[in-house]
């Protein structure tokens, strides 16, 4: 089986969550496989520049990966966190998610004029939470080096709403 073949095969559709006509893509049964999770932080790895200086995960599930292919990397990792969960100064931004509306926040200081950052998430829908990361990351002057996802909503269009930050977005299976 080919790698994509492969997280197709333990991506489990869950149909209506959180709300009706939404199919969740949850990818926690990849998790009880070391070795596909292995293999999948490989491939992100690749996603990475070698100029980019830090990954930026989005929360939850885009802290599975984002850390692991930071350490692989040997780059820093920065949390991106829905409101109210970082207990140090933040800089926040408000967006649109496929279902709802939401804030999220990143520590004041963790990024900085010059840094290179490849934001990090399990999935890309209509690219809203993506498109805020990187508001998030310009207002502090550093550059959006990209974007990588392990899946894309291909019909939902998300990628074209990134282009203006980066060209370079990159995801490994798509629907
Ligand atoms: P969006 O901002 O529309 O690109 O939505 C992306 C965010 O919402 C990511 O953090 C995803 O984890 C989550 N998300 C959106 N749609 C789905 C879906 N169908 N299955 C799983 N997660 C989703």
């Amino acid at each position: 089986m080919s790698l994509v073949e492969e997280i197709k095969d333990k991506i489990r559709d869950v149909k209506d969550f959180p709300k009706k006509g939404i199919s969740f893509k949850d990818i926690t049964p990849i998790l009880k496989n070391p070795k596909l999770s292995s293999k999948i932080v490989k491939k992100l790895s690749g996603f990475v520049s070698n100029r980019s200086t830090h990954i930026v995960g989005i929360e939850s599930r885009g802290f599975l990966f984002g850390i692991p292919v930071s350490i692989e990397k040997n780059i820093s990792f920065v949390l991106i966190r829905k409101k109210g969960k970082l207990p140090y100064k933040t800089i926040s931004t408000d967006y649109n998610l496929e279902y709802g509306q939401a804030t999220i926040e990143m520590n004041i200081g963790d990024i900085g004029p010059g840094d290179r950052v490849i934001i990090h998430d399990d999935l890309l829908a209509t690219g809203g939470t993506a498109c805020a990361a990187a508001k998030l990351i310009i207002d502090q002057g550093a550059i959006v080096d990209g974007f990588s996802f392990i899946i894309e909503l291909d019909f939902l269009k998300g990628r074209k709403n990134l282009r203006k930050f980066s060209d370079n977005i990159n995801s490994i299976v798509k629907y």
